[in-house]
């Protein structure tokens, strides 16, 4: 098995898209697009995060020992493409605040977490999440699969 076929089956699994924040005391918030997320337990409420060894992230969150979930709407197709680095122009991105921590305005949930355990996995470390806010805004969310972009609204309904 090569790594273009691990990437083409792992591609087969549909996700939403999230920028992952955070924020090390005095410096410019963070900001990077990932799909690899999930919920972890209801009590408590943790969730997982999954960043890459090379990602300029992954040395912040262990700094600020924190991180916000932020799972984008259908419109914020540019903004995942902004933290993923696809475009070459730089674009200032404002960010609110929930429970003190860095979140983008606009989308669907915004998750506060405090990072309660690290995890290194092959090239990607886990961070596990404590949830200590939430956010919800009713609207669509962004899709991504067999890595294009898309929406749901463009699907054909399920016929069973
Ligand atoms: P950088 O390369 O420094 O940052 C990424 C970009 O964000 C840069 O262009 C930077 O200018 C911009 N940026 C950062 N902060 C700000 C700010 N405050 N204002 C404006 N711009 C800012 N990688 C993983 O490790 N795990 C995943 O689960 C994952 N899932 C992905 C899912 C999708 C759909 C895509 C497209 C990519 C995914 N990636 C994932 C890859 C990851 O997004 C890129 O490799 C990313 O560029 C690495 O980010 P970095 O932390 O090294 O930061």
């Amino acid at each position: 098995m090569d790594d273009r076929q691990f990437r083409n089956a792992m591609g087969k699994f549909a996700t939403g898209v999230t920028v992952i924040a955070t924020e090390v005391a005095g410096e410019e918030v963070h900001g990077m697009t990932a799909n690899g997320f999930m919920s972890v337990s209801l009590t408590p409420k943790l969730v997982v995060i999954s960043i890459g060894e090379k990602a300029k992230i992954l040395p912040k969150i262990k700094e600020s020992n924190n991180f916000t979930v932020n799972i984008l709407a259908a419109n914020q197709q540019e903004l995942s493409m902004i933290f993923a680095g696809q475009l070459k122009e730089h674009k200032e991105v404002i960010f609110d605040r929930l429970d003190g921590k860095p979140v983008i305005p606009g989308a669907i949930a915004q998750i506060a977490c405090e990072v309660s355990a690290e995890h290194v996995e092959g090239d990607h470390t886990l961070f596990i999440g404590k949830v200590t806010d939430i956010h919800l805004e009713d609207a669509e969310p962004l899709v991504f699969y067999s890595g294009r972009y898309r929406s749901l609204k463009e699907d054909q309904p399920v016929t069973v």
